[in-house]
């Protein structure tokens, strides 16, 4: 895909008038963090494209992914690579750039850096230097997942990859199956098969919703229990392709039983405050974090 490049470099447009805004904001000596598409890549900001444009550097996870960003918005700003492994070393050499002026742009392969991706080492650095870092902000699969699932939630916990390992997954889902807000992870093809076992196992009646390649041509929303999205991929083998975003949905108040809450409590108030919590959390549907409160309370 090519875009026309001429709406980055003539007056006309509001649209124009909006990109040069943003050009004429950027600031020298500092470090720009932009969030770049996660698929689609129209889907990116008219900030985020003047930094690109005018970066005197661009540090970036995987330079062939990153060129064929700029490419197709007819950029061509010189692209270096910083990864996991040496971005603490690389960050150094960032921050002589920044002293002497220069504008630095990082970007991770897709969506928000430091979201479940390199860039925190790199942005620490730079501010324990004393010197400016700037958001660009936009993409991240979790919050475009959780903006088009229909899930009525004013908090929810974002809990990044699950372990691969399926001893930790399998402790991890437990932890997460706490929560009562909704949840969201990241998941690959070739563990999502097992991941859904897993939830199956432990939460069979928790709505969930896979969001699968967001933003691109085959973008999938399957909403059910695990045992009904199970079923689904196990019947089009497609359904396990691509990047995926698991929700579990908030604990419905709905499955929360009817017995008043004081006779829970001290039903549970001789165990350990924390076991305690846990067990009316999982029976009432409330929060964990509010009912260790209100049992600390009716022991002392
Ligand atoms: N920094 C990115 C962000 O802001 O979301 C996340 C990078 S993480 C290395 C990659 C994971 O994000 C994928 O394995 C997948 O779980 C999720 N992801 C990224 N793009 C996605 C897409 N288009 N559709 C669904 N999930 C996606």
């Amino acid at each position: 895909m090519r875009y026309d490049n001429n709406f980055l470099s003539q007056d006309k447009t509001a649209m124009q008038q909006h990109f040069h805004q943003a050009e004429s904001t950027l600031k020298k000596g500092a470090l720009y963090v932009v969030a770049t598409p996660i698929g689609n890549l129209c889907d990116i900001s008219l900030r985020a494209l003047a930094v690109l444009k005018n970066a005197d550097m661009i540090f970036a996870e995987d330079t062939r992914v990153t060129a064929k960003l700029l490419t197709a918005y007819g950029l061509h700003r010189p692209l270096f690579s910083i990864r996991e492994h040496n971005e603490r070393s690389v960050a150094e050499k960032i921050i002589q750039y920044i002293e002497d002026g220069k504008i630095i742009a990082q970007v991770s392969d897709a969506g928000t850096p430091a979201v479940c991706d390199p860039g925190a080492k790199l942005v620490a650095a730079v501010r324990n230097a004393g010197l400016p870092v700037y958001p660009i902000s936009g993409a991240c699969a979790a919050i475009t997942a959780l903006s088009a699932a229909g899930i009525e939630s004013d908090d929810f916990y974002f809990a990044g990859f699950l372990p691969p390992k399926l001893n930790e997954r399998q402790k991890r889902l437990a932890e997460l199956n706490q929560q009562c807000c909704a949840v969201i992870v990241y998941e690959t093809p070739h563990r999502i098969s097992g991941c859904l076992k897993d939830i199956e196992n432990m939460m069979a009646n928790r709505k969930i919703t896979l969001a699968r390649e967001l933003t691109k041509s085959f973008e999938t929303f399957l909403c059910g229990t695990a045992s009904e999205l199970s079923a689904i991929l196990s019947a089009d083998k497609n359904q396990q392709k691509g990047e995926m975003v698991l929700i579990f949905h908030p604990v419905e108040k709905t499955q929360a039983t009817d017995i008043p809450l004081e006779k829970i409590l001290n039903a549970v108030i001789d165990l350990p405050t924390k076991q305690a919590a846990q067990i009316a959390a999982q029976i009432t549907g409330l929060g964990k974090k509010e009912l260790y409160e209100q049992l600390l309370k009716m022991k002392s």
